[in-house]
Order: C-alpha cells, then sequence, then structure tokens
C-alpha cells in the first residue's frame, strides 16, 4: 500500500505537547509551584441544570422498550432542528429552513469534513493565525493554501486575497485572535464571494460570546451569504459541551457548486451543497447521540438559556478583568469583548515563546504561544477566560509582581 502522500506535508504542530512538556519539566524543577493555565481552550463550569436534567429524563427513556432510540435521523432530530431554527435564526430573522440544518457532533468535526465537497484544484484562503482544523484538513487533500494576514496593523481584519481564491475560512469571533468582524467588514467577503463565485466556510462556534450590537451572530445577516456561505455551529462553548459532543452545520439550498458536468446527461449542471452534504454525512457519519441532541435542545428552554447566559456572563467577567488588569500592567492587548480569547502582544520585543517561558518561570502562569497558530501570531500569546474567577485573579496578580 501506499499513504497520502499529502500528510507528509502536514506541519508538525506540537504546540500543545510542547507546552505540556514544559509544564511537566517546569513542575519537575519547582514541584511546590502552583501552576495556573491560562492557555486553555477548554471550559471549565459543570453543564446547566436544565441540560442535565435533559440527559436524565433520555437515559431513561433509553430503558424501556417504548421510548429507546437506536439510530436517529441522518439530519438529527426534527426537535433539535426546529429549536435551532426557531431560536438561532429566526428570532434573528433569518430564514432558515429546518432541512438545510444537519446536526453534528461538533464544530471539529464539520469545519474538517466539510472540504471533501471541494475538487482538489480549489484555493483555499485562511487567516494567519488560524485555527489549524481548516489548514491541515486541507493539506491531507493536497490543496492549495493563500494565507491572509491578520495583523495589528490591520486590526485583525483580513484583507480580500490578491488572487482569486474559491473558498474561504473566516472564525468570528476569532479563535485564537478574539476579535470579530462588524456587518460592514463581513459584507466585504460576502460581496467578494459572490462575485468571484467563492464559498465563505464560515465558523460561528464562538457566537454566543459577541456582546456588541453591530457585530453578526449569524453571516446570514449578511444580504446575499444564503448563496455563498456555510455555517458552522458548536454547543462546545455556548454550553460546556466538550465532552457531551454536539454541534450543527447549515447549508442553505441556494448554495451552489459551479456547473460540473453529469456523469448521467453528460450536461453542465449546478449541483447544492446541501444535497452533497446530505450524501456525505449519510454515508460517513450516524448521527449525535439522542441524549446529545436532547441536552443541546435544553438549551433552548427559557431555563436553558438563562443557566448558559449566566456561564458565559461568568467567563467573560474573567475576560474584562483580564483586559483591563494586562492594559493597566501595560501590555498591547487585542480581544477579550466579544469572545473568551485575548491575543496579547509580547513585551519588550520577545518571541512568543520567550514570554511564554517568562510567564511559567516567573509567574507560574500558562499561556499559549501565539506563533503556534501560524506565523504572524509570533510576538503574540493567546489567553483563554474559561478558568474560574479565583485562579484568573491570582495569575494576574502575579504577572503584575513579577513585571
Ligand atoms: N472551531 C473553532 C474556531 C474552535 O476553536 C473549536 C474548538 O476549540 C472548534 C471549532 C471545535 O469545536 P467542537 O468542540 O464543537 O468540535
Amino acid at each position: 500500500m501506499k499513504v497520502n502522500e499529502n500528510f507528509t506535508g502536514l506541519s508538525e504542530n506540537y504546540l500543545f505537547a510542547d507546552i505540556a512538556k514544559k509544564v511537566r519539566a517546569f513542575r519537575m524543577q519547582a514541584p511546590d509551584a502552583d501552576v495556573i493555565s491560562l492557555g486553555i481552550g477548554d471550559v471549565t463550569q459543570p453543564l446547566a441544570p436544565a441540560v442535565i436534567e435533559a440527559l436524565h429524563k433520555a437515559a431513561d427513556e433509553m430503558a424501556t422498550t417504548t421510548t429507546f432510540r437506536g439510530y436517529g435521523p441522518e439530519r438529527g432530530y426534527d426537535f433539535l432542528r426546529e429549536a435551532i431554527v426557531t431560536h438561532d435564526f429566526c428570532a434573528r430573522g433569518i430564514d432558515i429552513e429546518a432541512d438545510e440544518v444537519f446536526v453534528s457532533d461538533g464544530a471539529k468535526s464539520d469545519t474538517g469534513n466539510f472540504q471533501e465537497l471541494l475538487s482538489p484544484e480549489s484555493v483555499v484562503a485562511v487567516t494567519d493565525p488560524v485555527y489549524p482544523v481548516y489548514v491541515d484538513s486541507n493539506v491531507m487533500a493536497g490543496r492549495r493554501i493563500v494565507a491572509l494576514p491578520c495583523t495589528a496593523e490591520n486590526g485583525f481584519v483580513p484583507e480580500l486575497p490578491s488572487e482569486h481564491v474559491d473558498v474561504i475560512y473566516l472564525c468570528y469571533p476569532n479563535n485564537p485572535t478574539g476579535t470579530t468582524l462588524n456587518k460592514e467588514q463581513l459584507k466585504v467577503w460576502v460581496d467578494y464571494a459572490i462575485s468571484e463565485e467563492a464559498l465563505i466556510l464560515y465558523d460561528a462556534a464562538y457566537e454566543a460570546y459577541i456582546q456588541s450590537k453591530d457585530v453578526p451572530h449569524s453571516i446570514y445577516e449578511i444580504p446575499g451569504a444564503k448563496q455563498c456561505a456555510v455555517e458552522f455551529h458548536s454547543y462546545s462553548k455556548t454550553a460546556g459541551f466538550t465532552g457531551i459532543r454536539c454541534g450543527y452545520t447549515v447549508v442553505p439550498k441556494d448554495v451552489k457548486s459551479e456547473r460540473v458536468k453529469s456523469e448521467k446527461s453528460g450536461l453542465l449542471e449546478t449541483v447544492s451543497l446541501n444535497a452533497l452534504w446530505n450524501r456525505r454525512q449519510s454515508t460517513k457519519f450516524n448521527g449525535a447521540s439522542y441524549l446529545s441532541q436532547r441536552a443541546a435542545e435544553a438549551i433552548y428552554t427559557p431555563e436553558g438559556k438563562a443557566q448558559t447566559k449566566a456561564t458565559i456572563a461568568y467567563y467573560m467577567a474573567n475576560a474584562r478583568l483580564m483586559r483591563e488588569a494586562l492594559t493597566a500592567m501595560g501590555f498591547k492587548v487585542y480581544g477579550g469583548v466579544d469572545a473568551p480569547y485575548l491575543w496579547v502582544s509580547t513585551p519588550r520585543g520577545m518571541t512568543s515563546w520567550e514570554f511564554f517561558d517568562w510567564m511559567l518561570q516567573s509567574a507560574h502562569v500558562v499561556c499559549t504561544p501565539g506563533v503556534g497558530f501560524g506565523g504572524q501570531g509570533e510576538g503574540f500569546v493567546r489567553l483563554t477566560a474559561f478558568g474560574t474567577h479565583e485562579n484568573t485573579e491570582k495569575a494576574l496578580r502575579r504577572i503584575d509582581s513579577k513585571l
């Protein structure tokens, strides 16, 4: 057998393994040190009581033959897809139909898998820095990638590519920079995609963290987006589902590929991505569990909404505290207003890793070196607001005292 040689083209991204190695070595050297992580991308707060109740109920249903559930419908249960349409779209004046929603086991799989629908020749644009899944999944498929630098100078707003691209991945609120695009800035991309007949793959995993009025929660708030954009959602950070696993992807029926020659008729035909994704999912995916989907449904109840909102407010209070304290210490801080991530410029020209080492050795605080998210991340570190209040406050006090 021969392997897919594209895998050898993957960059050896040992970011989190290297961080873990350095933290382990530090713990050996200073076993009594109380190391606090502001680098974690996972949540720390428990699930909402409404979600726990729904999980228990769903588990009980599995115990009797009359209410037991086996394989679910391909696109997800109607009860969840209808709740999604009502609460995430209709409530915002967006017209999305339930058969345009595909329930998933989270946004990582779908953002990684969606590229299977694209031809190998498609040219793909990604921001730099970037959530690595977009890059790696396309490198595995052998596609050419164009980087769109997001720097302090351009306010972390990517400029349109100087050459034609077929696909653009956008993630807003952004991981890792924590910055956003307002409606006007996002419209530039929708207009570009329509005029270039390109596809936008829009990752809205952090949508629930948006506080500012002019920041869109969905790309479909922008006119024309339903003909050029697919949108990924995740309950991981919205409702602490990193361990439960559930999300969804919206593939509007109006998103069509360029015309391809039909095997059957020999004629040029446009292909609906909704139909292709349905085909792909029904072949390779057997759905998120009934329990996960009932748990996700509970997020949309009045209690579920209030409880998940409170948890997000808890994390955003950390983000505000971090932003204010670090700015007062003299750091240049970006993000953290509409996202649980802060993108912090390293002081005195230090590299990302030099500053990581300083934080660990001096303040016993773990951060994530920005360079791990792409070349433009050099000179930055990412901090997350997912810790507890107590640890976040303690970490900030320590950093301040060591400066
Ligand atoms: N998209 C972005 C930008 C993320 O940061 C993450 C998780 O860190 C995901 C997707 C994956 O989310 P999920 O847990 O739903 O797979």
